[in-house]
């Protein structure tokens, strides 16, 4: 099967498993494995954070910032679209006790007006207090789509100007960087946290980075533990990760070129009504009135492709380091067949 439901999906080859068994490793919790330590300082060098930390899940490090910088009836700033708000579980809620006030960006990106048109007033008891506002780059229910730079900066300086937290969401960071040829330094520079997914286009098969300050990343780990997401000998992961940051960056170019010709092919389609702009690794689009979602997929899935769905009549395929060039012409194949 060409299974283009996510990228999540991929399983680490020879040379990444090689990585993994010749690991060495110690027990984490006691802060004793090497190479989990070494990946932690060398993704914060990378983004020119002070510290960072390895932990199991994407969703385990959004939430463990955001319980960071927020108190209990504080209020979180984040787009309609977001993972944090839609994807973690309700977790925002569960974890934090925050309330959340959700923005109508463009394809999951909002501007710097929007957050100060946003934000309650701190002497006012009956609001709730704002303190955080989270970023997601790129935005996975916006198609793929990356920030610019300067509203990220517009937004810092709001922030800055409100006293207001910024996190980013990049568990796809690497596809944007990418994509716009900017630095991981250019974001290290912008925000107070950042979570990195090694386990996406990147290709490991566990774990993401939590990436701050020294003293923010001191009180990240107390809460991984509470969280539960202590992890013993995880440097047979933290080495895929470290292989995945050294190998896998650079190939996101192809899954983007990849992406792009899927995309146009797909747009040319009679039965489809909009394909979202494809900028990284993912294609979102959205099936005429006369089709049906699920449809397509069955149609898809009896030709060989595994896909996803994002709502109604909204189709996703996601471009990853498993696929084969062939792969492509097939995937195009059987959606060109349908109907
Ligand atoms: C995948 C993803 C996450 C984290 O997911 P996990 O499966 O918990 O690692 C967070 N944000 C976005 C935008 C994602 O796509």
């Amino acid at each position: 099967m060409i299974d283009v439901r996510s990228d999540t999906v991929t399983r680490p080859g020879p040379a990444m498993l090689e990585a993994m068994q010749s690991a060495e490793v110690g027990d984490d919790v006691l802060g004793e494995d090497p190479t989990v330590n070494a990946l932690q300082s060398e993704a914060a060098t990378l983004f020119g954070k002070e510290a960072a930390l390895f932990c199991p899940s994407g969703t385990m490090t959004n939430q463990i910032a955001i319980k960071l910088h927020t108190q209990p009836g504080d209020e979180v700033l984040c787009d309609q679209l977001s993972h944090v708000y839609l994807y973690e579980g309700g977790g925002i809620a569960f974890h934090s006790g925050a309330s959340v006030r959700l923005l109508a960006g463009d394809r999951g990106r909002f501007t710097a007006s929007q957050v100060r048109a946003n934000v309650n007033s701190a002497s006012d008891a009956h609001y709730p207090r704002t303190r955080l506002v989270t970023i997601e780059n790129t935005v996975n229910k916006g198609g793929g789509a990356c920030w610019s730079l300067d509203e990220v900066r517009r937004i810092r300086g709001a922030c800055d100007e409100l006293g207001l937290a910024l996190h980013l969401d990049g568990a796809r960071l690497f596809n944007a960087l990418v994509a716009r040829g900017e630095s991981p330094r250019d974001y290290g520079a912008l925000f107070d946290t950042i979570s990195i997914c090694l386990s996406k286009g990147l290709g490991a098969p566990v774990g993401s980075l939590l990436l701050g300050s020294r003293e923010h990343i001191a009180r990240a780990h107390r809460l991984r533990k509470v969280f539960g997401g202590g992890m013993r000998q995880a440097g047979f992961l933290a080495a895929a990760g470290r292989y995945a940051l050294a190998h896998n960056v650079a190939r996101l170019a192809t899954d983007h070129a990849r992406a792009a010709a899927v995309g146009s092919a797909v747009a040319r389609l009679p039965f489809v009504a909009e394909v979202l702009p494809v900028e990284t690794n993912i294609v979102i689009f959205r099936l005429g009135e006369a089709s049906e979602e699920q449809a397509l997929l069955a149609h898809l899935r009896s030709h060989g492709v595994l896909a996803a769905t994002m709502g109604r009549r909204l189709v996703r395929f996601v471009m990853h380091l498993d696929l084969a060039e062939d792969d492509v012409g097939a995937l195009i194949g059987a959606v060109s067949s349908f109907h």
